[in-house]
This record gives structure tokens, sequence and C-alpha cells, in this order.
């Protein structure tokens, strides 16, 4: 905990730099003031202009949110079916689907592209989007209405629905030169997505997609790199994030605060393990592959991971003591996983050994769910927890291919050492390898050159979009 600031600096610190807007009730979002208490003062400051685009952007959630004059003409409009022409608020709904970890990675996106289009962000709560985050957004509430009419129709929308903004262009039913638009269209950016879903991504559809008033968009991917490679986002991405590895770092904060409750597994969590640490390191361990675990190639690459990087310090397996060093440190690992086999080798490794440093090592785990129960309030809480937890550490390493790892390191500022995927269950060489940034990456990128009409590398256009470390088709922003 860090409580040695000024009082200046402790009012600004408590705001994140200005990154989240005054005028909260404090007691009903306790992690929102209380965050800064928990972290190292963050080195990647907000811009400004990002700054004043977010309270742009408070004031067009006020002025349109729900059950605005706005918000009522727009629904309006989508009973009666056809758009009539100009409205002054412009909406994106955000329909909650997949894991926790893909939700925020898509919200932030989602987020995004409102910001970059001046649309309003409509959140559909699903079964706990309203359990796991506090409101982001001042007095009005980021969450669609429970009484908006097509909510049932969330769970069916597909590729092949006749609102499908991709079935539509595929079928000609509408195109750059259409007049007469529907009042809403539906995105489908999941990972299975059409060729042409994907030219959501290109300038003219964007045209296109400007001209009509709801956009609805179901996704399980973080579409972000992509966002930077349409043209005409380029320049006010570039003004909002100099610091371009910075955008889920930055959004991610600003939106996503856990609730009290959540709060409370964090708080309880970080006092009782980690608070009095001399370092902190996050293990997050994902296995994508198929039977139980644990396995021994995962274990032996977590092990090759951290002692090669020099994560944590190796063990003596001949002495029984080893003359304590003059100043030892007691170092803690936050271990994340389904399964509690790989925590109970290493909490018996360090308990049944020294280290050759004569340091300390403590090793924990806050859960242990087995499987994925997405339906689950509780087991969500802990999830979010956790990748909150993991995001408080000083070190982290995290597993290939998983949103969790990426959602803790970019909350962190973390530049995680990532577990490469294991292939026919042998630990892979090198066994981790340094993440580039701290941005997530996009799993389903499209290959795409929307000029030129033909397909392309997407991962060497421009420095500042590449292909990811833990998948080779995958976009990251660097
Ligand atoms: P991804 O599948 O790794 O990309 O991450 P997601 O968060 O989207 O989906 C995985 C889900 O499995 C999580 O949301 C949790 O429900 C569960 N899960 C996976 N790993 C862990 C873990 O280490 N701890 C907890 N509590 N849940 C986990």
């Amino acid at each position: 905990v860090n409580d040695n600031s000024k009082p200046a600096d402790l009012h600004k610190d408590k705001l994140l730099g200005g990154l989240l807007a005054a005028g909260f009730d404090e007691d009903s979002c306790l992690s929102r003031y209380q965050s800064f208490l928990y972290r190292k003062t963050a080195p990647h400051k907000p811009s400004p202009y990002l700054l004043s685009k977010l309270r742009n952007y408070e004031d067009l959630h006020r002025r349109c949110g729900p059950h605005t004059q706005s918000y009522n003409k727009m629904v309006e409009q989508l009973k009666s079916g056809h758009s009539t022409g100009s409205t002054d608020c412009q909406y994106v709904v955000w329909i909650s689907f997949s894991g926790l970890g893909n939700r925020i990675l898509t919200l932030a996106s989602a987020f995004l592209y409102a910001l970059l289009t001046n649309r309003v962000l409509l959140v559909d709560r699903g079964k706990d989007m309203d359990d796991l985050f506090c409101e982001p957004f001042p007095e009005k509430s980021w969450f669609l209405p429970l009484d908006f009419p097509i909510t049932d129709q969330f769970n069916d929308f597909n590729h092949d629905s006749p609102q499908c903004h991709g079935n539509m262009l595929k079928k000609n039913i509408i195109n750059t030169s259409t007049e007469s638009l529907p009042s809403y269209l539906y995105l489908h950016l999941i990972h299975d997505y059409q060729d042409h879903d994907k030219l959501f991504f290109c300038d003219g559809d964007q045209g296109i997609l400007g001209k009509v008033p709801l956009l609805i968009m179901k996704t399980d991917n973080y579409f972000v790199p992509s966002l930077f490679l349409i043209p005409s986002f380029e320049h006010e991405l570039s003004k909002l994030f100099p610091e371009k590895e910075t955008v889920f770092h930055l959004l991610g904060r600003y939106l996503f605060h856990p609730s009290n409750h959540v709060w409370g597994l964090i708080t309880r969590y970080y006092q009782a393990y980690l608070a009095k640490a001399d370092e902190r390191i996050g293990i997050q361990i994902r296995i994508f592959d198929t039977g139980t675990g644990p396995f021994q190639y995962v274990i032996d690459q977590i092990l090759a991971c951290t002692q090669k990087e020099k994560l944590l310090p190796e063990v003596d397996t001949q002495e029984s003591v080893v003359t304590p060093a003059d100043n030892p440190k007691l170092k803690v690992v936050l271990m994340t996983s389904l399964n509690s086999g790989y925590y109970e080798n290493f909490r018996n490794m360090y308990w049944e050994h020294p280290t050759v440093t004569g340091d300390v090592v403590g090793v924990y785990q806050p859960s242990h769910e087995e499987f994925q129960q997405t339906e689950k309030k509780l087991h969500n809480r802990k999830a979010w927890a956790e990748m909150y937890l993991l995001s408080l550490t000083d070190m982290l390493v995290t597993s290939s291919w998983s949103t969790f790892g990426y959602v803790a390191q970019g909350l962190g500022g973390l530049k995680p050492w990532i577990l490469m995927k294991p292939e026919n269950q042998t630990s892979p060489d090198p066994p981790c390898r340094r993440a580039m940034s701290m941005e997530p990456c996009f799993h389903a990128p499209p290959f795409y050159d929307c000029k030129a009409k033909k397909g392309i590398d997407t991962g060497a256009l421009v420095p500042h979009v590449r292909h990811c470390e833990d998948m080779s088709w995958g976009l990251k922003v660097v």
C-alpha cells in the first residue's frame, strides 16, 4: 500500500491523473477511489487529448444515455423499423458474450469504437455485468435498459441474421450508395466471422455504418489493432494515444472498476497474502490442452521460465538449510489456475527446499474452480478478482492465447513473460518470451487490403501493428 504521497498528489492520484471524472458517490464504488493505494504510480499518463475526449464522451452519455429524449426517439425508430433520417445521438450496443476476460477486452474495444465514431455505448448486462463492475460514466447508466425492445434477439444474432451488416452486404441489400438504411444493423465480429463481416474494418463501410443510428455488436475479440489500420481513424488514434501500447491500459483503468463485493475479494486477499511481500510475482496458468492436468511438461516449463528469467530463485536440493542472506527477501507468488496441481507443486518445492539465495518464497492461489462456469455469479466474481490481483503484481508470467492474462497485464501496465504454447505435450524451448508491449492480442484479425481488394499481411503494414508473440496470425499494437 502506497501511502506516502502528499495530500495534493493524493487527490490527483486518486483520480489517476485526471483519467477518472470527479463527482461519484464514493461508497457505491470503493475501488474507484481506493485502487491507487494498491498500485504503483502509473508511469503511463493519459494524453490531455484523451482526457478531453473522455470528458466530452461523458457529456454525450449524459445527454443521450438511457431514457433521455434522444434515447427514447431511437427506441421509437427501432420499433417503427426504419430510420427517419437525422438523429442527434447515435448508439453502439455491446452484447455480453463469451468468457469474462474476452468480455472485458471486447467492451474496451467497443468503447474505443464509440469514442472514434461519436456514438453512445450501451452495455447489455447479460447474466452479471452489473454484479461485477461499477458504473463508469457520471449520472447516466451505461447499461441498456431492461425494456429495450430487441434484447431477446441478441442470443440468436449470427452472421446469417437478416439484420447482419455482412449478410446485407453479401446479398447486396446495402452498399456504399444505399440511401435508405435500416434503423439498426447487427455487427458480427466473432472469430467465425465471414469476409463480408470483416468489411467493418474498411473505411468505405465505416461510411455506411456512420449513417445508421444504432449498431449492435457481438464479438469475442480485442479488435483495436485493426482500428489502427483504418485510415480515417489513424490521426485521431495517434492524438488519443501518443504512446500506442497504452490503449487497453488507459481505457481499462477508466472503464473497469470492480464492484464493492469484488473489491472485498481483492483487498482481503491482497492484505492477507501480498501486502507484506518485497516482491510479487504473478503466474497465470491457462491450459488449452485436453485432459485435466496438472501436466509435468507445464510444471517444467514454468520452472524453466521463472529461473531462466531470474523471476524466482532456484532451490538447493542437496542442503537442508542455507545460510540466510544478509537481507533475505520475501517473494510472493500469486498463482491463478483452474486447477490446484501447479500451485501445490511450487508451494511444496519452496517449502521442502531452501533457495540458493536465502530468499523466502511463499506461493498462494486464491481458487481452483476446476472448469469454466461462466453462468455462475461467484465464479465470475472470483475470476475478475484474480485478474485484478494479478495486475497488482510486480512481474507477471502469463499463458499464451489467454484473454484472462491479457486483462491482467493491461490493467497492471505490465509486459509479461508469456509461456509459449506447448506442442505435442512437450515443454517448448525457449519456455517463455517477454511481450513486446502490454497490449492484448487480436486473435482473429482480417487480412484484407480494402483499397486493392485483395489479401494482404496486415501485420506488416505499419511498425506499431505487429503479429503477436503467442499467436503468429494475431495482431497487436506495440
Ligand atoms: P480465456 O479463455 O483464457 O481467454 O479467458 P476468459 O476469461 O475469457 O475465459 C476463461 C474463463 O474460465 C474465466 O472467465 C473464468 O471463468 C475461468 N477461468 C480460467 N482461468 C481461471 C483462473 O485462473 N481462475 C479463475 N477463478 N477462473 C478461471
